[in-house]
C-alpha cells in the first residue's frame, strides 16, 4: 500500500496576512493521520509557515531549490537553508521552471540530487505540452524526464521521492487530464521505473497535478496508480485543500 501523498503548490501567492488565514483553515488537517500533506509556500514566508503548521503534521516544501550547495548565485536558494528553515523537501522541475525559467532535464536531475543527498524529500515533476500531447509524445517525453534522474542516480534515488504527473495544459487552465488519461500516464511511468527496479516502482508515489480541485479529485483517486495530488489554484482555498485531502484517504 502506498501512502497517499497531497501537496499545495501556493506559486507566487499570497502575504503574510492571507497566510495565516490559510494556514488556519489548513490546522483541521492535524486529524488527517493517513496521509502526507504538504504545502510550498513563497520563500519569504516558509518562517512563517512552519511556525503555523508546527503540530499538524503539515509539511512545507520549497517549490525550487539551486543544484549548487552555495555561493554567487544571486536569487536562490540552497538545500542548507531549506533544512535550517525546517521545510522538509522541494519540487522538482516544475513545468513554470522548466518554461520559464528555462531548467533543462540535466539541471533538474542535479537539483533532485542536491535534495535527496540532504535527506529532504524530492518532488520531481514531470509532464508534456498541448502541442506534444497532439504530436502523440505524451510517454516519450515524460519518461525522457523521469529517465534524467533514474539513469544518472539509480532507482534508490527515490525512495522516499514523489513523483507528480503533471500535464501542462492542464495547469492552472481548468482542464483536467481525465481520470483514464492521467491513469494511462501514470501506469506508464511506473513501468519505465520497474524496468529498472519492480519493488521501488511498486512503491514510489506517482501524483497528479493540473486543476484538480475537490469536485474532481476522487475520480483521479480511484485510479490504481494516482497516489494523490500535487494542487496549485485550489490550494489556495482551505475549503477546497481539505476536501482534496479527504477525497484521498
Ligand atoms: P493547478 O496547478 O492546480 O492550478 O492547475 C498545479 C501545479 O502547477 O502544480
Amino acid at each position: 500500500m502506498r501512502r497517499p501523498w497531497v501537496a499545495g503548490n501556493w506559486k507566487m501567492n499570497g502575504l503574510r496576512e492571507t497566510n495565516a488565514l490559510l494556514a488556519k483553515g489548513l490546522s483541521l488537517l492535524a486529524a488527517e493521520r493517513e496521509i502526507d500533506i504538504c504545502v510550498a509556500p513563497p520563500a519569504p514566508y516558509w518562517l512563517q509557515v512552519v511556525d503555523a503548521m508546527e503540530g499538524t503534521g503539515v509539511r512545507v516544501l520549497a517549490q525550487n531549490v539551486s543544484e549548487h550547495a552555495g555561493g554567487a548565485h544571486t536569487g536562490e536558494h540552497s538545500v542548507s537553508m531549506l533544512q535550517d528553515c525546517g521545510l522538509a523537501g522541494a519540487l522538482v522541475g516544475h513545468s513554470e521552471r522548466r518554461q520559464l525559467h528555462g531548467e533543462t532535464d540535466v539541471v533538474v536531475a542535479e537539483k533532485f540530487a542536491a535534495v535527496r543527498k540532504a535527506g529532504l524529500q524530492p518532488v520531481l515533476c514531470v509532464g508534456e505540452t498541448l502541442d506534444e500531447r497532439r504530436a502523440g509524445e505524451t510517454l516519450s517525453v515524460v519518461s525522457r524526464q523521469l529517465l534524467a534522474v533514474l539513469e544518472s542516480q539509480g532507482p534508490d534515488a527515490f525512495d522516499g521521492a514523489v513523483l507528480a504527473y503533471e500535464p501542462v495544459w492542464a495547469i492552472g487552465t481548468g482542464l483536467t487530464a481525465t481520470p483514464e488519461q492521467a491513469q494511462a500516464v501514470h501506469a506508464s511511468l511506473r513501468a519505465v521505473m520497474a524496468a529498472f527496479d519492480a519493488d521501488r516502482a511498486g512503491q514510489l508515489r506517482i501524483v497528479y497535478g493540473g486543476s484538480v480541485k475537490a469536485g474532481n479529485a476522487a475520480g483521479l483517486f480511484a485510479m490504481p496508480d494516482i497516489d494523490g495530488a500535487l494542487v496549485g489554484g485550489a490550494s489556495l482555498d482551505a475549503q477546497e485543500f481539505l476536501g482534496i485531502c479527504h477525497a484521498v484517504r
